[in-house]
C-alpha cells in the first residue's frame, strides 16, 4: 500500500506524512464560535477533519484531536473593533453570554452527532484558558514583539516581519497589507493597521472581562488557538486544520504568536478545507442564502426542495475533494442521496452473494487503487469512485456475469465495511425497529385484505381461520363498513 501524503498549505506541496513523535499525532482544528446554529460550512470543516482523524486512527496512529469552542474574543467582522459576537447575541436575546454559549454548544454537538462526526479528544473553551493566554502575551511582550497602547496590547507585525516572515502561510506581503487592512475607528491605538490585538481593554459595556497587568479586558481572537494548541499538544505538533477563510489573518497570526513567544514553528502540516457556495454564490446572511444544518435535516428553508438526511449531507460533502470548492444545489443533494442508497444496498447484497471455485474479478486492484486515492491527500471522491467499482462488481456477481471465491468475498466485504463505516463514517440510517414495525403492519394489512376477499367470496372457513389465528397472536380485528381496523392487544 502507498504512503499517506498530505498537502501542506505552508510549503504549498504534497508531503509524505511523518509525525514528529510517531505513533502519536497531535491535531488541532479551529472550532466554531458558538453564537448561532451550525451551517453547511461548519459541516464541511468538521467532516473534513473527521476523515483525517478516522483515517489516521485506521492507519494505527494514536491521535490526540483538539478542537476549540470559541466563546469569547471573536469580534464582529473578525476585526479588532466591534462587538463580541457572543455578547451581541446575548444582548439581542436578553440573556447572559454564557447562556448563548451553552445553548449553541449543545446544538452544535447535536448536529455533529447526527452527521456522525466523532467528538474530538479535547474541546477546550477559550474562556477557560485566560491565564494561559495572558502568559503567552507576556512572553511575546518580553521578546519585544508586542506593545501596549491605552491598556490594550498589540502584536508588532512590522518588527516581527523583520526577523521572521509574516505572510508565509497565506502568501501575503507586508506591502499589500498596508492597502488591504482597512483603517477603522479606534485603530489609532495601533502602530500599523495590520497589527492585531493580543489583549483588548474592555469598555464599560463589555461583559466578558478579566484582570491583567495591562487592563481589565479580554484576549484577542487569534490568541486562544495558540495558547490551547500549545497547552494540549506541545510547542510543536503535527497537524493544524481549519477552513480556508481562517488562513489569514487567523492562522498566519497564530504562527507569528508562537514563533514570537518561543522561536519555533508551531505546526508541521497546515491543512485547509475549501468553502461551500450556494448556487454559485458565497453563503452569507446578507444574501439570504444561509442554510443551517437543522434546516437541511428538516427541509424548512425556501432554498430546499425537501429535507436531506445527515448521511446524505455527509456523502455530498465527501464527494468533493476537501481542497476543492463545493457548490450546494438540490440536484447535487438528490444525487448524493441516490448514490449513498446504491452503496448501502450493495453492502446488503454482498451479504447474500453466492461464491464459486474461481474469481473472475480482481479485488486487490480495487482495494489498492482506493487506498492510493485516500493516501493522496485524502482524495475521498476518487476513493468513493472505487467503492462504486466494487458496487458494479457485486451486481455483476449477483446476476452471474462474474464469479467470486469465498476468500475474495470476505476480503471485499471487510474492505467495504471498513471504508463505508469506519473511514468515511457513514451509518445506516434505516432504523431496524421502525423497519420491522412497518413490515409487520404491511403484512397484517395484506392478510386482512385476503380475509376481506374470502368474506366477499363467502369463503367463511378461510375468513374465520384468519380471524382466529390473528386473535391468537394478540391482534384485535374490528370489521367496519369500509373493511377493517386492527390493533395490537
Ligand atoms: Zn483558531
Amino acid at each position: 500500500m502507498s504512503q499517506l501524503n498530505i498537502y501542506n498549505t505552508l510549503t504549498r506541496k504534497k508531503e509524505k506524512f511523518e509525525p514528529i513523535n510517531p505513533p502519536f499525532v497531535g491535531m488541532y482544528v479551529c472550532g466554531p464560535t458558538v453564537y448561532g446554529d451550525a451551517h453547511l460550512g461548519h459541516a464541511r470543516a468538521a467532516i473534513t477533519f473527521d476523515i483525517v482523524y478516522r483515517y489516521l486512527k485506521y492507519l494505527g496512529f494514536k491521535v490526540r484531536y483538539v478542537s476549540n469552542i470559541t466563546d469569547v474574543g471573536h469580534l464582529e467582522n473578525d476585526a479588532d473593533e466591534g462587538e463580541d459576537k457572543i455578547q451581541k447575541k446575548a444582548r439581542l436575546e436578553e440573556v447572559e453570554p454564557m447562556e448563548v454559549v451553552q445553548h449553541f454548544t449543545i446544538r452544535y454537538h447535536d448536529n455533529m452527532a447526527r452527521l456522525n462526526v466523532i467528538r474530538p479528544s479535547i474541546e477546550p473553551h477559550a474562556s477557560g484558558h485566560i491565564p494561559e493566554q495572558i502568559e503567552l502575551v507576556e512572553k511575546i511582550f518580553e521578546n519585544g514583539y508586542a506593545y501596549e497602547s491605552n491598556g490594550s496590547v498589540y502584536f508588532d507585525v512590522l518588527k516581527y516581519n523583520k526577523d521572521h516572515n509574516y505572510g508565509k502561510l497565506s502568501g501575503r506581503k507586508i506591502e499589500e497589507l498596508y492597502e488591504t487592512t482597512r483603517k477603522l475607528e479606534g485603530q489609532q491605538e495601533k502602530r500599523n493597521s495590520f497589527d492585531f490585538a493580543l489583549w483588548k481593554k474592555a469598555d464599560e459595556k463589555h461583559l466578558m472581562r478579566w484582570n491583567s497587568k495591562w487592563s481589565n479586558g479580554y484576549p484577542g481572537w487569534h490568541l486562544e488557538c495558540s495558547a490551547m494548541g500549545m497547552k494540549y499538544l506541545g510547542k510543536q505538533f503535527d497537524i493544524h486544520g481549519g477552513g480556508i477563510d481562517l488562513q489569514f489573518p487567523h492562522h498566519e497570526s497564530e504562527i507569528a504568536q508562537s514563533v514570537a513567544a518561543y522561536g519555533s514553528e508551531p505546526v508541521k502540516y497546515w491543512m485547509h478545507n475549501n468553502l461551500i457556495t450556494i448556487n454559485g454564490q458565497k453563503m452569507s446572511k446578507s444574501l439570504n442564502n444561509f442554510i443551517t444544518l437543522y434546516e437541511l435535516f428538516s427541509g424548512e428553508n425556501s432554498l430546499l426542495k425537501k429535507e436531506y438526511s445527515p448521511m446524505t449531507v455527509r456523502f455530498f460533502i465527501l464527494q468533493a475533494h476537501y481542497r476543492s470548492p463545493l457548490d450546494f444545489s438540490n440536484d447535487a443533494l438528490l444525487a448524493a442521496e441516490k448514490g449513498l442508497q446504491r452503496l448501502i444496498a450493495a453492502l446488503e447484497t454482498s451479504e447474500k452473494l453466492k461464491t464459486s471455485e474461481k474469481s473472475t474479478v480482481d479485488i486487490k486492484k480495487i482495494i489498492n487503487s482506493a487506498f492510493d486515492a485516500l493516501n493522496d491527500d485524502f482524495n475521498t471522491p476518487i476513493f468513493i469512485s472505487f467503492l462504486f467499482e466494487a458496487v458494479k462488481m457485486i451486481n455483476f456477481i449477483r446476476i452471474g456475469n462474474e464469479t467470486i471465491t469465498q476468500f475474495d468475498l470476505e476480503e471485499l466485504k471487510k474492505f467495504l465495511n471498513a471504508s463505508v463505516f469506519e473511514i468515511l463514517g457513514f451509518k445506516n440510517e434505516k432504523s431496524s425497529d421502525t423497519d420491522n414495525l412497518k413490515l409487520s403492519s404491511d403484512l397484517i394489512n395484506l392478510i386482512l385484505n385476503i380475509r376481506l376477499d374470502a368474506k366477499k367470496n363467502k369463503d367463511f372457513a378461510t375468513s374465520d381461520l384468519i380471524r382466529n389465528k390473528l386473535t391468537e397472536l394478540g391482534i384485535v380485528i374490528k370489521d367496519t363498513k369500509e373493511g377493517f381496523e386492527w390493533d395490537i392487544n
